[in-house]
């Protein structure tokens, strides 16, 4: 694969050390009365994937007064939450970063299928290393776990993932709990998604080595913490033979989609999870952060662009979250929720035949009424 060109993706580039300046109309008020330009100061709150790409992308453009914020915890991998798959929309925005994709690739599904309940289906999903990606968009940049003090700012970027720190909380906020376990097992394992065992929710198994001996398995539901981790992931556990567990941890993840009127709230703009961008069908958000991250840069000091632009790759979002939250709720899914739900999978990289809709259906019925069956329309 061919090295990427930062300079040539990401456009005009300022010599080390020097400062970007913004034009004042763009600031907020400060007390300059002379009215010179001034250095824009910049705070990322949060270095998942969304705030630690954004973090890259200023420094490529020449911020120099950009500071990153973290909370602390203790997950072996470093990074939480982890979440390894990708799909075919990665590359480019990675060499957006001026970095090489093809170095973070830890698995590519044999032959580009995945199992969803049994059904083969096409994908361009593959696992990467994400807590590297994180490091090498972070680029050993000093980490300050502390509050951001938002007055010390012209711009706060809340890149805080489901805990949207920084932002207000949402009106129709939904969100699962995913429990996730880094395994090795005895025989190589395929890219798998299936429905929890009586339990409302869905789980996967996805490889994290080329020979599928190393995976990383998980199961989401929204029943939240009443329900034992063990019996979320049984499923997939019991069809795996496990040998060791490397590391596991637990997770909330948004599924709400994008509530578009509350991304830009005067100078904090939402990115990523924070600003409802994971696929509510898939759980997919790694690319979506790193879109919406490329969204915010390109536009700095236009809040109304920042959000044009966001609306204009995620609109599709809310249709599939009101999908997914009908079906969540147990109730009966029209033919039009059906097609958001599968568009929603095919969008993140997992495209499932039209025939083999009515018995994936059925599988979701399983999974979200508990076998119950849908009541009647
Ligand atoms: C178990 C699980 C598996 C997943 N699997 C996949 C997958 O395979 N593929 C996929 O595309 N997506 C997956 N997702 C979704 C994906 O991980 C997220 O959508 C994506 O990481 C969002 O990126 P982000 O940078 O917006 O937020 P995050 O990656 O969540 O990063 C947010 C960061 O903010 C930090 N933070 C939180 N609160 C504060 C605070 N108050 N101050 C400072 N920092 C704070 C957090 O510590 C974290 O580092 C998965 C999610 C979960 C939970």
């Amino acid at each position: 694969m061919d090295e990427p060109n930062p300079q040539a993706v990401c456009g005009a580039l300022l010599p080390e050390g020097d400062r970007v300046l913004w034009p004042r109309s763009v600031l907020p008020a400060t007390n300059d009365e002379e009215g010179e330009d001034e250095a824009v100061r910049i705070a990322i709150a949060g270095a998942g994937v969304a705030g630690s790409y954004i973090f890259r992308l200023l420094k490529m453009r020449g911020h120099t007064e950009v500071d990153v914020f973290e909370r602390k915890h203790a997950i072996a991998c470093g990074i939480h939450p982890c979440g390894y798959g990708v799909d075919h929309h990665f590359d480019q925005l990675v060499r957006h970063a001026g970095l090489a994709p093809s170095s973070y690739v830890l698995h590519v599904p044999p032959r580009l299928l995945a199992e969803v309940e049994g059904v083969s289906a096409k994908t361009t999903v593959f696992m990467i290393d994400k807590p590297r990606l994180v490091a090498d968009l972070l680029d050993g940049a000093p980490i300050r776990y502390e509050t951001v003090d938002v007055d010390d700012y012209d711009l706060i970027v809340d890149a805080t993932g489901e805990a949207r720190a920084y932002s207000p909380p949402l009106r129709n906020d939904l969100k699962a709990r995913v429990v996730q376990w880094r395994v090795q097992v005895q025989e190589s394992a395929r890219t798998a998604f299936m429905s929890t065992r009586g339990l409302p929710g869905y789980a996967w198994i996805m490889p994290l080595s080329r020979d599928g001996i190393e995976v990383h398995v998980g199961a989401g539901c929204r029943a939240g913490l009443r329900v034992p981790a063990q019996d979320l992931t049984e499923a997939v556990l019991g069809s795996l033979a496990v040998d060791r567990v490397i590391c596991a941890c637990g997770a909330r993840i948004r599924l709400s989609g994008p509530d578009f009127g509350s991304i830009v709230h005067g100078h904090v703009w939402a990115a990523g999870e924070a600003a409802g961008l994971v696929g509510p069908a898939s759980g997919a958000g790694n690319v979506y952060a790193m879109q919406s991250g490329l969204d915010l840069v390109s536009h700095l000091g236009d809040g109304d662009g920042y959000v044009k632009a966001l609306h204009r790759h995620f609109y599709h979002l809310v249709p599939e979250a009101r999908a997914v939250r009908t079906v969540l709720e147990g109730r009966l899914p029209t033919v039009t929720d059906l097609y958001h739900i599968r568009q929603g999978w095919k969008r993140a990289g997992v495209e499932v035949a039209w025939r083999d809709l009515p018995r994936l259906m059925l599988a979701m019925n399983r999974a979200f009424t508990g076998g119950a069956g849908w009541p009647a329309p």
